[in-house]
């Protein structure tokens, strides 16, 4: 038995995997993880597979960081870790400090990940108003196809029948407003008439019910597990004058977008607007440790401060502000001044587009579109099995990619070269052709190890 094969087989036994109907894997392989290489995971039998997706989005300059890794193994020799309740220490304070200089936005509150980000965001929004003798604003507005977390309370925002549908009974209702998703231009309509008439359905809905919305939850630019949805600056530039008007917080969720994904820093940048509420996490700490955070305005923290307990925000995570994971995203951002990664990337993203064109102009090949480091596109295909049979033929060819439906993405890690690109794009055009022709094949055999 290969060392791959013993891992997969006592990772089936042991591990109940995420985002997964566990027996898929009586015939799907899991593929086990030795270590990670820059831009490259390795296998235990020493396969290299560019890692095309940043492992989910988080893993902003690759595998094995050499700066971020110093700066938690310095860390590590100072302090691992105290309860934020009551205690501070200088990874939190310094990280509080330097990403409220870049939003514009403070009062840092920790969690370990993004859905429980969501979930601050939502508690605090609905508090705000009850502090205020606004109680009946208890609502949120989402998008249709928004994707904010899976646990209860975001899946209340989160329009993905198949995460949410099963447990709609214990999920609290809100509304949900058509998507300024550019793929949903009717002929002779540009992206930003898309975003437009989207946002005059938020208004109307707005016009009518904003004496119980709390708050509009967005994620800016791009509605990543939707299929990477790419929209319009002028849906967020409107919505914030709608959230103005009516009376409603606009959050932001930037847990996908945040750290440079879309060619700013922060995604709302483009629109030049400030939400009420930014959630950050992903890329936060480059992909090493788990981290989320939510930076609010001070309007918002001054009507929790108060005599009275109960107007404060007693929410808590053990974890919270873990000093490890301050210190990996203190260095991540030193990463970003150090390496002029946004001017970098923009010059490289042109480059990439240019390497890429093979692709974007494959008969089969619709809705090509680019936002900064994210490039995406539908492919006109038949198979039911679609997203399963290219991620298993490219991974074959040396590639992690995921698919969402008949989405295919490549989200790489900033550190990627372009060589890595053409491996991606050759490799991409490969399994288009391959899996052409073995339309008949189910999922099942053409995934088969
Ligand atoms: C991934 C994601 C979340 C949830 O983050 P988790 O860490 O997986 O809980 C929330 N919002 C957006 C936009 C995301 O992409």
């Amino acid at each position: 038995m290969t060392r791959n094969k013993e891992w997969l087989q006592r990772s089936r036994a042991a591990v109940w995997h995420p985002c997964t109907q566990m027996k898929r894997h009586e015939t799907l392989p899991i593929v086990p993880i030795a270590r990670g290489d820059g831009a490259y995971l390795v296998d235990f039998d020493g396969q290299r597979y560019l890692d095309g997706v940043s492992s989910w989005w988080v893993n902003l300059f690759g595998h094995n960081e050499a700066r971020i890794k110093a700066a938690i193994r310095c860390q590590l020799d100072e302090l691992d870790h105290v309860m934020l309740a009551g205690f501070t220490h200088r990874p939190v304070v310094e990280l509080s400090e330097r990403l409220s200089a870049l939003t514009g936005l403070g009062h840092a509150f920790y969690a370990s990940d993004g859905a429980s980000a969501t979930e601050i965001a939502l508690k605090m929004s609905f508090h705000y108003w009850k502090n205020q003798g606004q109680d009946k604003k208890q609502r949120f507005v989402s998008l249709e196809n928004s994707y904010h977390g899976e646990t209860v309370g975001a899946l209340a925002v989160t329009d993905v029948p198949l995460f949410s549908a099963t447990y709609a009974p214990l999920v609290k209702n809100g509304w949900r407003v058509p998507s300024p998703d550019t793929r949903g231009a009717r002929s002779g309509e540009s992206a930003r008439d898309v975003a437009l008439r989207a946002a005059t359905s938020l208004e109307n809905l707005l016009t009518k019910h904003h004496g119980e919305i709390a708050a509009l939850i967005v994620e800016p630019l791009v509605q990543g597990a939707a299929g990477m949805a790419m929209y319009d600056a002028a849906y967020l530039t409107r919505a914030r004058a709608l959230c103005d008007e009516y009376q409603i917080h606009l959050i932001a969720d930037e847990i996908a977008v945040g750290f440079g994904r879309t060619g700013t820093l922060f995604a709302c940048e483009q629109a030049g607007i400030r939400p009420d509420f930014l959630c950050l996490s992903k890329g936060i700490t480059g992909g090493t440790l788990p981290l989320s955070c939510v930076l609010s305005s001070d309007e918002i923290y001054q009507a929790f401060y108060h005599d009275d307990v109960t107007r404060g925000f007693l929410h808590s995570h053990s974890y919270t502000g873990n000093a490890l994971a301050c210190s990996a995203a203190l260095a991540v951002l030193d990463i970003f001044e150090q390496d002029d990664v946004l001017a970098r990337n923009r010059e490289q993203a042109l480059r990439f587009d240019a390497l890429l064109a093979p692709l974007q102009q494959h008969p089969r090949v619709r809705h090509w579109r680019r936002c900064g480091m994210i490039w995406a596109f539908e492919v006109d295909s038949t198979r039911s099995d679609f997203a399963q049979a290219f991620f298993a033929a490219m991974l074959k060819l040396g590639c992690l990619l995921r698919p969402i439906g008949k989405t295919v993405y490549f989200m790489p890690p900033y550190v990627v070269s372009e060589e890595d690109m053409t491996l991606l794009r050759d490799a991409t055009l490969a399994t288009l052709e391959l899996l052409e022709h073995d339309a008949g094949v189910s999922a099942a055999e053409t995934a088969l190890p």
